[in-house]
């Protein structure tokens, strides 16, 4: 099944929902990367939510950061997405790994840690992005989410996001859904709504089931007449370049590539999103100082 995102919403203006199958978007992230089962599930997950985030934004050229920064031994994990369907993003230990709950569930809290921050920078076109942020209450990302949207939105939301790793370590199953409760909605609905997540099944047992984002909605808000607004495919790309490279490395300034040249006599960049190495030789760096 192709991964995609369907945005809908109630015939009164009152519920919003996206819900998204990410299955190979996520693998494609855990090749790129050679993720552990953890570190593919905290990774997987987020990738979820900043796709679905970055749907949000109107415009094509907007684009949204999405960092979670806690404590535990993975590190900081960065997506960057657009309102296309493309996402990009990596986690500062890949490697890293720690033992499985319980329940024998991927400890994801742990490896993400309790004590941190997620930051959303959205790059609207503006004088100044916009920035958001709010502290990490458990490391499951889901959670830290829907506080996050609590807080610094204060959009009442409910985030569930889901990846489900399989015995040959790839990933089985993945996905996600934000319902955003509008202005107008009546306690009765809100109980429906709370009621129906409470019982429902984990999303990524659903997408594994075969169930399509359509059908999840079904399951998820089936009470309500809910409209399925637009449909958009996800795919995981990195749009680096070596131009986009070059002038980053212009940004460093005359002094900072003088350095480069007199101490390496070359420069490897790697790009952190899809480990693509660009190689600049010392005649190219010289030539850098000359346009610099
Ligand atoms: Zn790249």
């Amino acid at each position: 099944m192709k991964d995609y995102l369907i945005r809908g919403m109630d015939k009164h203006g009152r519920i919003r929902v996206f819900v998204a199958s990410t299955t190979k978007m996520v693998e494609d992230a855990r090749r790129t990367h050679n993720t552990s089962p953890t570190a593919t599930a905290a990774l997987g997950r987020t990738l979820t939510a900043g796709v679905i985030m970055g749907s949000m934004m109107k415009n094509s050229q907007d684009v949204l950061t999405l960092k979670i920064a806690g404590d535990g031994p993975g590190g900081t994990i960065y997506i960057v997405s657009k309102n296309n369907g493309r996402v990009k993003g990596y986690i500062d230990n890949p490697s890293a790994d720690v033992p499985s709950r319980e329940d024998g569930k991927l400890d994801v809290g742990k490896l993400v840690g309790k004590n941190g921050t997620i930051t959303t920078i959205m790059d609207l076109g503006l004088k100044d992005p916009y920035v958001g942020q709010s502290n990490i209450v458990t490391g499951e990302i889901a959670e830290d989410l829907a506080n996050y949207y609590a807080y610094s939105e204060q959009q009442p939301s409910a985030v569930s996001l889901g990846v489900l790793v399989d015995r040959d370590i790839s990933v089985k199953a993945a996905g996600g859904y934000i319902i955003q409760l509008l202005p107008g909605i009546s306690d009765e609905d809100i109980d429906k709504i709370e009621n129906t997540l409470s019982s429902i099944e984990p999303v990524s047992t659903m997408i594994d089931k075969g169930l399509s984002p359509e059908d999840i909605m079904d399951r998820i808000l089936g009470d309500f007449q809910m409209e399925v607004l637009d449909k958009t495919d996800l795919i995981y790309q990195c749009d680096c370049s070596r131009e986009k490279i070059e002038r980053v490395i212009m940004s460093l300034g005359r002094e900072e590539i003088q350095n480069i040249i007199e101490e390496d006599g070359e420069a490897e960049v790697v790009c952190h999103f899809c480990n693509s190495k660009y190689k600049f030789s010392k005649e190219e760096l010289l030539e850098f100082l000359i346009d610099n």
